[in-house]
C-alpha cells in the first residue's frame, strides 16, 4: 500500500481533478490509499463565513456559502456518469443545506468558538473527499469516501488537536487494508474527532499529517504528498525565482525546514513516518514525471553545507530584562513557566547577562504573557520580524558558514541569532520587510555550486 495526499490546488477544479484520476490510475497495482484536501481556498472560505456570520452578517456568510456550492457544482460533479452526478448532487446540497443551518445557529450565537470553528471548516474535506471518490469512480475506478473522523481519534485541543495514536493506529490497521484491497479509499485530510465524536481539526496545512497519520497506521510502503510545486525546494520559489529541486533530504533536515516556514510539508507529517520508517515523497500534480523529492532517514552525502533556506514571517520578538541587576537564579524558569501556562511555543532563543530575547509565532495570549512578566521584568515587544532559517546536516561539519551568511546579508539589520541547538540549523532574526531580500542573497551565496547529485 502506499497513501498519496492530494493538496488542495491539486483538487481545485474539475481540470486537476481529472490530472488526480490518471496519477492514481497509473498507481493502481500498488494499492494507492488517497488522502485529500478540501478543493482550492474551500478552508479560508469555510472559516471566514463563520467569522461573518458569528460577528452578525448572517446574509454575507450564507451568501458565500451558497457561492461555495456553486463552486462544488460547477468543479466537483464528475462529467461522464449521470448516476454519479445525481448522487454527489444530492449530497452536496444536503451538506450545504447542514452547512448554512450552523452558520444561522453561529449568527444566532454571536460567537465563534474553536470547537465550532472546527465544525464548519470539517466540511471542506468531508466534501472533497465525496467529490475525490465519485471522480475515481467517474472515471472506471473502485473508490470509497471514508470519514476520516471514525478513525482519526485526537485530543480536544480544537483547531490544533493531536491524534491519540494508541488509538487511531488500530482503527486504521482494522479497516483501511481489506477496504484498500477491494477499492481506492479517500479520506479527507485535516480532519479528526475527539474518542466520543466531536469533530476537530489538525490545525491549518494539516492534511499532510493526516497522510503520514495513515501512512504509519497501515505500513505504507511510501507516503507521497502530491502539490503544486516539484518538491522540497531550495527556498520558497514564491520569494527566490531559481529556487532547486532538493533530490533527497533526511527527516531531520525536512522538519526543521517545515518548522521554520517551507509551507509544503506540515511540520507534524515527519513524526510518524520517522517511526515507522516510511519514506516521504513530495511531487507535484501537474508534472507527475518528476521524481519530486524523498525524504528519509539517512540522506546520502552532500558537496554544500545548506540544503535549502525556509523563512517564517509574521514573527514577534519578546525581550525580557531583569530589572534586578543580574540574572538571579531561577529567571528562565519563571519565563519559560509563563510561556507554557499560555500555551504558547518559543521559537528562538537568545540570552545576555541581564535580558532575554525570545521569538513566538502565535500571539493570540500574547497580552497575558506581558502582563506576567512585567511582574519581574522589563519588557519589549516587537512584531512583524521574519526567521530566516538555513538548513543542512552538513552546517554542524562545515566551518565558515556563520561568516558566509551574515557576510552575504550585507547591510541587513540581524535582530537575533541562534546556531547550535540542532546543529543542522543556523536561525536568524530580520525585520519582516528584509526578509526576502535576506532569502535572495543567501541563495545566491549558498547555492552558487549545487552537487547534482542531491540538487536538480
Ligand atoms: P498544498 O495545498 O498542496 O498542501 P501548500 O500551499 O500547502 O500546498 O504548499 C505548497 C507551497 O509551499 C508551494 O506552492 C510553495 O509556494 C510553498 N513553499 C514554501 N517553501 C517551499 C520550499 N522550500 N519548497 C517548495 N515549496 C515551498
Ligand atoms: N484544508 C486544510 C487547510 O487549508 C488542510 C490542508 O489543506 O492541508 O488548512
Ligand atoms: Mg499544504
Amino acid at each position: 500500500m502506499i497513501v498519496m495526499k492530494f493538496g488542495g490546488t491539486s483538487v481545485e477544479s474539475a481540470a486537476a481533478i481529472e490530472r488526480v484520476s490518471a496519477i492514481v490510475r497509473a498507481r493502481l497495482g500498488q494499492r494507492p490509499v488517497v488522502v485529500v484536501s478540501a478543493m482550492g481556498r474551500t478552508t479560508n472560505r469555510l472559516l471566514e463565513m463563520a467569522r461573518l456570520a458569528a460577528s452578525g452578517r448572517r446574509d454575507e456568510a450564507l451568501a458565500e456559502c451558497e457561492a461555495l456550492r456553486h463552486f462544488h457544482r460547477a468543479q466537483g460533479l464528475p462529467p461522464a456518469d449521470p448516476r454519479e452526478r445525481e448522487d454527489l448532487g444530492q449530497y452536496l446540497d444536503a451538506h450545504f443545506r447542514e452547512l448554512a443551518e450552523l452558520l444561522r445557529g453561529l449568527a444566532v450565537l454571536g460567537e465563534l468558538t474553536p470547537r465550532s470553528m472546527d465544525a464548519v471548516a470539517s466540511y471542506g474535506e468531508r466534501l472533497s473527499a465525496a467529490v475525490l471518490a465519485a471522480a475515481l469512480r467517474g472515471a472506471g475506478i473502485p473508490a470509497e469516501a471514508v470519514d476520516s473522523r471514525r478513525l482519526i481519534v485526537t485530543d480536544r485541543r480544537f483547531t490544533q488537536a493531536a491524534p491519540l495514536y494508541e488509538l487511531t493506529y488500530p482503527r486504521l490497521a482494522r479497516e483501511i487494508p481489506p477496504l484498500a484491497g477491494r477499492v481506492v479509499p479517500v479520506l479527507g485530510g485535516f480532519i479528526a474527532a475527539t474518542e466520543d465524536g466531536v469533530t476537530t481539526t489538525l490545525g491549518r496545512g494539516g492534511s499532510d499529517f493526516t497522510a503520514a497519520i495513515v501512512g504509519a497506521g497501515i505500513g505504507a510502503r511510501e507516503i507521497q504528498i502530491w502539490t503544486d510545486v516539484d518538491g522540497m525546494l531550495t527556498a520558497d520559489p514564491n520569494l527566490v525565482e531559481g529556487a532547486r529541486r532538493v533530490k533527497i533530504i533526511s527527516f531531520d533536515e525536512a522538519a526543521e525546514l517545515a518548522y521554520f516556514g517551507a509551507k509544503v510539508l506540515h511540520p507534524a507529517t515527519v513524526l510518524p513516518a520517522r517511526e515507522r520508517n516510511i519514506p516521504v515523497r513530495i511531487l507535484n500534480s501537474r508534472r507527475p514525471e518528476i521524481p519530486g523529492t524523498l525524504i528519509v532517514e539517512q540522506a546520502p552525502p552532500c558537496r554544500n553545507p545548506v540544503k535549502s533556506i525556509a523563512c517564517k514571517r509574521g514573527i514577534t520578538v519578546v525581550d525580557v530584562h531583569s530589572t534586578r541587576m543580574l540574572m538571579a537564579h531561577g529567571f528562565l524558569h519563571r519565563i519559560f513557566e509563563i510561556f507554557d501556562d499560555c500555551q504558547t511555543p518559543v521559537d528562538l532563543l537568545a540570552t545576555s547577562e541581564v535580558s532575554v530575547s525570545l521569538t513566538i509565532d502565535n500571539t493570540a495570549r500574547l497580552g497575558e504573557i506581558c502582563a506576567r512578566l512585567r511582574q519581574f521584568a522589563e519588557v519589549g515587544v516587537e512584531q512583524d520580524q521574519a526567521i530566516v532559517c538555513l538548513v543542512g546536516d552538513n552546517i554542524r561539519y562545515t566551518p565558515g558558514v556563520a561568516a558566509r551568511t551574515f557576510g552575504a546579508l550585507g547591510g541587513i539589520n540581524v535582530r537575533m541569532i541562534s546556531q547550535g541547538a540542532s546543529l543542522r540549523n543556523l536561525s536568524f532574526v530580520v525585520a519582516g520587510e528584509d526578509a526576502a531580500r535576506a532569502v535572495r542573497a543567501l541563495h545566491q551565496e549558498f547555492f552558487r555550486d549545487p552537487d547534482p547529485e542531491v540538487f536538480e
